[in-house]
């Protein structure tokens, strides 16, 4: 496409329509600084160290410099939000910079918080250092516990102040405004066609659908019906894998709109985030949603299965059978039924499958609820028992529980109770208790990004002191494995941040 003349005319707020993007500049930066980059993204990108702290690379990834023959862009899309739809979002505050392709690998570059675009409505289309921090932080950690991810580059300051309301005492006030760099194959979410099949743009829904299965989902081969609901079929497969994930972690994502539902089954968008502490499956991180709680940990598998039946109306246009696209809905939910059930037992260490397993799972479940339970460290600690001693679960678990305290009586009874059964179940397996403890720690992880931890690391960088950022990338490469000396991290987490933390914008 020609570029127009003055592509800053471009990022004027507007409708966009019978377009899949519009170009548009990032707005220069003050007084930039490179705070983090990730090693090995920038290896996956095929940079060097010395690329990375060069001129060129501070400039370029921070707005204020443009690389030749490239024409960064903003993405069209609209969404349901919290069940609502809510017309055209975009990229707001997100700017696509340029592909890279590395390792048979293709990447596309985007900076969040370079300025405003035509997406931005009534925003300012920047970021603020704390949910900088959050987002780049958390993206990196999901990547090495194995959740599949948008990735980060970088995390600079702009070296302007930006205006937001903080949070939790409703005064306007100024803040560090910074830019992440994120990267992944695609950022199209499912908003980004939802727009056009709620305007009636077939014509652009398709150019967009055979763009992606092009692109990224190639195999499906030549566009036809056929190919479409195999598309479906695909997406829905690689986003069950990701909310299972999250279950098994303990990632709650806070804002899982159909624009932030990643089409190739990444977790897209670190926002209001938060990681379960005591096991709770109505939990929320997200304080604009603590009354409905429809974004609660428990249940994320069925929000996921609420947005693939927003993609599969939007789809329907390319399809006209409804047929096929149920099927592949219902059958979501037997997948996700037994995808879920062997998750839960790889966290227990079973390898069999046992009928009784659903029952010892449902009720350790609501024991872990009841006594305020730390999810991490409770299955973390859990693989130290030795079967044939279950009687001493206690001290075994004891760091997991917020009130130990109240451990005692009718729910010390229950709890042993558990543990008997638990043991039982355990010698049917075939692994001895230090083989099983290998297995399991393989999928329980022991540093999980605390709300506390990212805060700390906040209120360290609000200071000018980043030192924390960097302590915490490098123990969060490693989140399965025992790093002496690091055991502060694997804590509960401590009373003061009880309500306080998480955070969006
Ligand atoms: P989110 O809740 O982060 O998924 O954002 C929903 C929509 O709001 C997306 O279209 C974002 O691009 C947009 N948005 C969020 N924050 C800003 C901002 N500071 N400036 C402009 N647009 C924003
Ligand atoms: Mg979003
Ligand atoms: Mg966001």
């Amino acid at each position: 496409k020609e570029l127009p003349a003055d592509p800053i005319k471009e990022n004027v707020r507007r409708q966009v329509k019978e377009s899949c993007f519009s170009y548009v500049k990032p707005k220069k930066p003050g007084n930039p600084f490179l705070l983090h980059t990730s090693p090995e993204m920038i290896g996956a990108l095929g940079l060097s160290d010395a690329d990375s702290s060069s001129k060129d690379f501070l400039e370029v990834f921070t707005g204020s410099q443009i690389l030749p023959k490239t024409n960064p862009y903003a993405m069209c899309y609209g969404g349901h939000q919290f069940g609502n739809w809510a017309g055209q979002l975009g990229d707001g505050r997100a700017i696509n910079l340029a592909e890279i392709e590395h390792d048979d690998k293709r990447w596309a570059l985007q900076l969040k918080g370079a300025g405003e675009t035509p997406y931005s409505r009534s925003a300012d289309g920047l970021a603020v250092l704390r949910s900088s921090i959050r987002e780049y932080l958390c993206s990196e950690a999901m990547h090495h516990l194995g959740v599949p991810t948008t990735r980060a580059l970088s995390l600079a300051l702009s070296g302007d102040q930006v205006l937001r309301d903080v949070m939790y005492d409703g005064n306007p006030a100024y803040e560090k405004g910074a830019i992440v760099t994120r990267v992944a194959p695609s950022f199209l979410r499912f908003g980004s066609y939802e727009i056009f099949s709620a305007r009636g743009d077939k014509k652009t829904l398709k150019t967009l659908v055979d763009y992606t299965i092009r692109n990224h989902y190639s195999h499906l081969g030549k566009p036809s019906k056929k190919a479409y609901v195999n598309f479906l079929k695909e997406v829905a497969i690689k986003s069950l894998k990701m909310v299972i994930h999250w279950q098994r972690v303990g990632f709650v994502h806070g804002v899982i709109n159909t624009d932030n539902m990643s089409i190739l089954g990444l977790t897209i968008d670190y926002g209001p985030y938060g990681w379960l502490e005591g096991y709770d499956h109505g939990w929320t991180p997200n304080t604009t949603d603590r009354a409905n709680k429809r974004y609660r940990y428990g249940a994320q598998p069925q929000i996921v299965l609420w947005n693939l039946f927003q993609l599969a109306n939007a789809l329907y246009p390319l399809i006209e059978q409804a047929e096929p696209l149920e099927t592949i809905l219902k059958e979501y939910q037997e997948e996700l039924d037994a995808a879920h059930l062997a998750m839960m037992r790889s966290k227990l260490g079973l390898q069999l499958e046992n009928n009784s397993d659903i029952m010892l799972i449902e009720v350790l479940e609501k024991m872990m609820q009841r006594s305020e339970t730390d999810m991490t460290i409770f299955f973390r600690n859990l693989a130290n028992l030795e079967k044939g001693a279950y009687e001493n679960w206690f001290p075994v678990v004891k760091k997991a529980f917020y009130r130990p305290e109240e451990i005692r009586d009718r729910i010390k009874e229950e709890w042993f109770d558990w543990f008997k059964n638990y043991a039982e179940r355990l010698s049917l397996e075939k692994l001895g208790d230090n083989q099983r403890k290998i297995e399991m720690n393989k999928v329980n992880p022991k540093y999980v990004l605390r709300n506390y931890m990212a805060q700390l690391a906040i209120d360290e960088a609000d200071k000018g002191s980043y030192g924390l950022i960097e302590e915490l990338f490098v123990l969060l490469k490693k989140p399965y494995d025992e790093q002496p000396g690091k055991e502060k991290w694997f804590a509960k987490r401590p009373e003061w941040a009880r309500h306080k933390v998480g955070c969006s914008m």
